[in-house]
């Protein structure tokens, strides 16, 4: 390895940091860097520089909590839940169950967010009761958001009344090719979620070894401009059992050069998009990490807090190792973050 670095590259990533526009095949260039080169880490020390100072060193919590999951009719071929594969039962989580779940998570303070996880085939019915009942159990500073299956306009306006002002949805790469879902039923549903003022965030991903540079640029690309309020990326979990167990995965440090391509890619941009990390958002200076509850798509466990085991404890020390020094609060005020705070929180 030289060190040298590209000039095309330097041009494409100063441009970028003096928020100025950057093209789609800019980025597809900055991604096609290997993740060991000295381009891609150089991406990553820049975004996290960036978003450090954005975030004042601040790392923020979200929660998932599986609501409503069994076999789903979607069949991603990534999934858990696909029901080709899957040993999950259908279930849907009791108000008192919902309940308890809520007040574990939000008892110390430091949790911004919680979204409601439903599989594809659901009762619109039965969210929005488990969507009052979180609305009603915690502080108002909180926001309840969902990511379920695919809605109607007047499904999504009955949510939001509900309480849910957020919401997850995301086109997958390989739709309808991957999973048994039409993408021009995902769009619509984004569409109908902006629509009724629910903010919606989405995300590029699964990501695989197989996927190319444009793919995920197109695809990130599409949410922005489409008027989605942040975007991400994510890779694919091999989840055993699954179709796509056996496709492979990408590295950490290989989704880290993406995002930080992608949060740079999009600093240009005034509007309202943000970027946030889905899951290892501890990582890199990107500071929002979810802590996973009940069942989930990536985890042959009944219950993810028994199997890969993020929860609330476990995105603290995260958020702790990987150098943030503060906490984002409920309300909006922030909290230290060091050993102290971790004692405190019985997360070590
Ligand atoms: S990713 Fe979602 S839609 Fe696809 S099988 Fe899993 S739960 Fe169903």
């Amino acid at each position: 390895m030289s060190g040298q670095l590209d000039p095309k590259a330097i041009d494409i990533l100063t441009r970028a940091c003096a928020r100025k526009r950057i093209r789609e095949d800019e980025c597809a260039y900055l991604l096609d860097f290997p993740e060991d080169s000295p381009e891609a880490d150089m991406s990553v020390a820049l975004a996290d520089r960036i978003m450090r100072e954005r975030c004042d060193n601040t790392g923020d919590i979200g929660v998932q909590i599986g609501v409503i999951t069994g076999p789903c009719v979607g069949r991603c071929r990534f999934c858990n839940f696909s029901a080709d594969t899957t040993d999950a039962e259908p279930y849907v989580m009791p108000d008192d169950v919902l309940r308890d779940y809520v007040r574990e998570v939000t008892r110390f303070g430091d949790v911004t967010s919680i979204s409601l996880l439903t599989i594809q085939n659901f009762e619109v019915d039965d969210l929005i009761r488990l969507v009052k009942v979180a609305r009603r159990e915690c502080d108002k500073g909180i926001g309840i958001s969902i990511n379920c299956g695919d809605l109607e306009y007047e499904d999504c306006v009955a949510l939001r009344e509900a309480g849910a002002i957020g919401a997850y949805h995301v086109l997958r790469l390989g739709e309808g090719r991957d999973t048994s879902i039409d993408p021009e039923r995902r769009k619509r549903t984004i569409r109908n979620l902006i629509s009724s003022g629910i903010i919606t965030t989405t995300c590029t991903e699964p990501i695989g070894p197989e996927s190319t540079s444009e793919e995920i640029v197109k695809n990130y690309m599409w949410g922005l401009n489409n008027g989605c309020a942040s975007g991400a990326v994510m890779y694919r979990v091999p989840v055993p059992g699954t179709c796509l167990a056996e496709g492979g995965s990408i590295t950490d440090r290989r989704l880290l050069q993406m995002s930080s391509v992608m949060a740079l890619s999009t600093l240009w941009y005034s509007g309202p998009f943000s970027f946030f990390r889905w899951d290892l958002g501890y990582q890199g200076g990107f500071n929002k990490v979810f802590a996973e509850y009940a069942a989930g798509p990536r985890d042959t466990a009944a219950l993810t807090e028994n199997g890969r085991g993020r929860t609330v404890g476990w995105a603290r020390r995260e958020l702790f190792k990987k150098g943030y020094d503060k906490i984002l609060r409920y309300d909006g005020s922030t909290a230290v973050l060091d050993l102290e705070y971790l004692r405190k929180t019985d997360s070590i």
